[in-house]
């Protein structure tokens, strides 16, 4: 059977919340028994968007990490008595009647993506818009408005989304925590890895140096590598944070350069200067 899946890309996403704002539309004050009761105006996230810089200046980045209910197989928010429950198609829901007074269940998601409303007296999270999906509806309101295409639904059986986990090199958020969302990520390092970068500059001539390559390795094994461009920059992305790497710059007409380089997040070196082989 179809099942339903969501798909961000993390380097698509810009932070401009059509996202967030698609889902208060549908959401606030609108009752959808029995898949939803009324989101309030006020201190809900159904899609919340986390922010990150990356790097310090000049080189900075900024990455975005939409996040929905992840609509877990293994949801440790699940109850046996039916106030949260998995649909066949994957999507969790939370009944807005059984699950009323029931204040642990905020409590449940390791990804703290359930909300608890004080006047309703319910725990309140992302839908998938269920209500939506049963009627036809082949887009979440997410992903209908997204202006860059960052979010997907994909409605399809699990044997299809694993091909495309593999063809696409999708990952799954925290995947440590062993509960099976059902929302991949593509680009995740730019949230869960680190980048060295830096200018590489001719000492001498005080210049740009072009294609010179630069090599991360940590103990001993090279781990990534780049050139730089005609700005003399190099960005190595990909890497483990909490590492002691080593960064070496080598370039036809250059001494090669080594430097410890200490990678608890993303690093952006300023200029290093090459010096001339003699
Ligand atoms: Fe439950 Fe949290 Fe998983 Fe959603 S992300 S299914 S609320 S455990």
């Amino acid at each position: 059977m179809k099942k339903w899946h969501l798909i961000i890309d993390i380097a698509r996403c810009h932070d401009c919340n059509d996202c967030f704002l698609a889902d208060k539309d549908e959401f606030v004050e609108n009752d959808f028994p029995p898949y939803s009761a009324g989101q309030p105006w006020h201190g809900q996230r159904w899609m919340d968007i986390k922010r990150r810089e990356r790097g310090q200046f000049p080189i900075v980045q900024t990455a975005y990490l939409p996040m929905p209910c992840m609509h877990c197989d293994e949801a440790p928010c699940l109850t046996d008595d039916g106030a949260v429950y998995k649909r066949e198609d994957g999507v969790v829901i939370i009944d807005p009647v059984k699950a009323v007074g029931h204040r642990e269940i905020a409590a449940s998601c390791p990804y703290s993506v359930i909300y608890w409303n004080e006047e309703k007296q319910l725990a309140q999270k992302c839908t998938g818009c269920a209500h939506l999906i049963d009627e036809g509806w082949t887009e979440t309101r997410c992903s209908q408005v997204c202006p860059t295409d960052a979010i997907e639904l994909f409605l399809g059986s699990d044997e299809e989304m694993a091909a495309r986990v593999t063809d696409e090199g999708l990952e799954r958020y925290r995947d440590s925590l062993g509960t099976r969302p059902r929302v991949y990520y593509r680009n995740l390092h730019r949230w869960t890895k680190a980048f060295v970068a830096g200018n590489a500059v001719d000492e001498v001539r005080d210049e740009c140096a072009e294609g010179v390559s630069a090599a991360v390795s940590v103990e001993g094994r090279e781990v990534g590598r780049a050139t730089t461009d005609n700005y003399g920059v190099f960005l190595i992305d990909k890497l483990e944070p909490g590492r002691d790497c080593t960064l070496k710059l080598e370039g036809a007409g250059y001494r090669s350069l080594s430097m410890p380089v200490r990678v608890d997040e993303s690093v952006t070196l300023g200029a290093v200067l090459l010096r001339r082989a003699e």
